[in-house]
Order: C-alpha cells, then structure tokens, then sequence
C-alpha cells in the first residue's frame, strides 16, 4: 500500500484550500489499488484489456455504441471534429465554449473554421443557430455543431435539456452532427439528477473528462458510433495518442466512471454553501449562485482587481484563480471539505474589511 501514501499528503490541514480547479484531485487510494493489479497488454499493438473494459463500460454509461480512451479531453474534442468534419467547412458552438476560447488553436491545423454564436448560461442562442446552418449562399458548410454541458465559462451552469433536444433537433434536420464537450457531464447529471447517458443522447459523440471531479490522474473518453469512434481510433494514432501499457491509467479511470460520480453532489452543495457565504460578506462582492462545483465572483466593485484578490488570498492559504480581469473562478472538488469552505468564505471576509467603507 506504499503507492497510496502520496494521496494523502494534500489533505492535512496545513494545506492550502485549493480552489483553482477539480484539476488537481489526487487518485484515490483504490485508484491506485486498481493500477497495481489491472491486467494490462499493448493498446497500440493487439489491445489493452482494461482499456477496453474502461471504453465499454463508458460508452455503456453514456447510451453510446463505442468509446475510444484518450490522453485529455482537449484530445477528445479534437478527434470528434477531425473525425466529423472536413477541412474548410465549419463548426459551430456558443462562443464561450471552452472548444472556442480555450481549444480553438487546433483550427490552425484541422483547416476548420470555428464559427462562435452568443449564448445565455453556456446555451447558444437559437435562432443564430438555425440561421447559420441554413444552406444559403456561399457560406461555409456547417459540419458540426458542439455543446457543453456543465458549462465551464457559464460558472458550471447546466443545459437544460429541452435545449439540448432543441439544437440537437435544429442540427439533424440540416443533417448536421452534434458533438457535446461533457468535461463535466457527470456535474451535470447529478445537477439533474439524470443518468449520463440521458444528456448524451442529445449528441452524436460526447467527451468527457477522467481527470477533473472524477479525481482520475490522467484522460478523458470520446463516446459515439461505431463508426466514428474506429476513425477516431485512426486518427488518435495519426495524432501520436495512442499508448501502449495504458491499462494503467484506465485502471484509475474504471474506479472515476465506476464509483466517483455520486460524491460529486458535495462538491456542488459546498459551491452552494460557499456561494451563500461569500454573498453575505458586503453588497459589493457579488458570487453566482453554482448548479454545480464552479462559482465566479465578481470583484468589480471591490477596488481590487481579480488578480490582487488572487494574490490577498494566497496570503490566507486559500488558493483561486482570476477569470477574466474583474472576476474570480472557485472550484470545489472532493480535497475540499467544509472545513475548506469555512476557511475560504473567512479569508474573502477578511480582504473584504480592508475595502473603503
Ligand atoms: C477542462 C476542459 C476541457 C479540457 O480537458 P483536458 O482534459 O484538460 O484537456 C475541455 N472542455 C471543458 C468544458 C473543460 O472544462
């Protein structure tokens, strides 16, 4: 049990509350128990049999026909558009997607042009959507349009999956597909308290994310068709992502999908309780109310930009990082318990008090 030993190193008390992201969650003492024993063999060369019980389990989990293993799920979003799209025609998506801001770099060699639309709470609006698939004129063909959901620029809001049926629906009518970027579907399935697979069905392929909330060290799963998931196989390859003794991973990433989806319930009550504590500090220090583990706060009319915030709080141990230049990003994940909460909300109040009345 030696390998379990780092994982508790980041939960004493002495330790920083880091909210920067669900990034930094450690593997699990039985994620670490699984990588010691997995069978493993050679995915690159005759296959790796815990990956492909990690890639069936997923694509069960998520209502699709097969799943492909993949480093990041920056990875994942890139083989659904290369595998979906061809070069010079277009992928549209809110243009607060993280594939947009975030992820867009790879147009740069996919020859795809990235088309954003305004959105509501990570929701595109519709009738811009309607409008660019239209086939009119010498636009660009539309070969894709992609989701998020939870949405992480939108502060973890999630789809309402009457939208989701909504552009899922305008998009297959124009014989388009739909790739949904689920980084953090399983957030949004405990928001709605749905399994996984019923937000997935409103897409055509769906990643998501091993890594962040799920607590897994590594990777991310492309779910889809048969088809498109063998072509993204190919080009995973092609791309230089295909590993070999990667059972390994997939072992931690079997425990994620397996057993860490329910916890992340108190993730999203601790973002509530955090939320709730920071908006009764002072009228001028505005937190959103989460639908899941991401708060922003906006610092705008503090006198302080979201930088020094970042760096006052620091000096109380409570870790956060700017989002955008007037607002802070918040994560709560599972190394952050309500002892955490109670430090982090007692640190804004402190830089709070120093504000000019
Ligand atoms: C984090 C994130 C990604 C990228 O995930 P990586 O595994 O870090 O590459 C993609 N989409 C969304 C919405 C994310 O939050």
């Amino acid at each position: 049990m030696s390998m379990s030993t780092p994982v508790n190193a980041a939960d004493s008390g002495a330790e920083p509350v880091d909210l920067r992201s669900d990034t930094v969650t450690k593997p699990t003492a039985a994620m670490y128990e699984r990588m010691r024993t997995a069978p493993v063999g050679d995915d690159g060369l005759d296959g790796d049999p815990t990956v492909r019980e990690l890639e069936a389990t997923t694509a069960g989990m998520l209502g699709k026909d097969s799943a492909l293993f993949v480093p990041s799920c920056t990875m994942a979003n890139l083989l659904a558009i290369l595998a979906q799209a061809e070069r010079s025609e277009q992928l549209v998506l809110d243009s607060a997607a993280h594939i947009y801001t975030s992820e867009r770099g790879a147009a740069t060699f996919t020859g795809l042009f990235y088309l954003g639309l305004p959105g509501t709470e990570g929701a595109i609006d519709l009738a811009q959507l309607d409008d660019a698939l239209a086939p009119e004129g010498r636009r660009l063909k539309t070969a894709l349009v992609a989701m998020e959901t939870s949405h992480n620029n939108a502060a973890g809001a999630v789809l309402p999956l009457a939208h989701m049926q909504a552009v899922y629906d305008t998009a297959a009518g124009r014989g388009v597909r739909v790739h949904l970027d689920g980084a953090r579907l399983f957030n949004a399935a405990v928001a709605l308290d749905v399994p996984p697979s019923d937000i997935a069905c409103w897409s055509d392929t769906v990643s998501l994310c091993l890594s962040k909330g799920l607590s897994a060290p590594v990777g991310a799963v492309l779910a889809g068709s048969k088809a498109v998931i063998e072509k993204s196989r190919n080009l995973r390859r092609m791309i230089g992502g295909t590993q070999r003794q990667l059972g390994i991973m997939a072992a931690a990433g079997l425990e994620a999908v397996q057993t860490m989806g329910p916890r992340l319930a108190e993730d999203h009550r601790r973002a509530r309780r955090l939320s709730a504590g920071l908006n009764t500090i002072d009228p001028r220090l505005v937190a959103t109310v989460p639908q899941t583990n991401i708060i922003q706060v906006d610092v705008s009319r503090t006198g302080r930009d979201g930088a020094a915030w970042s760096l006052d709080l620091e000096a109380f141990g409570v870790l956060a990082r700017p989002w955008g230049k007037l607002r802070l990003r918040c994560v709560t994940h599972r190394h952050i318990d309500d002892a955490a909460i109670t430090r982090a909300i007692a640190a804004f109040r402190s830089i709070a008090a120093r504000m000019p009345a």
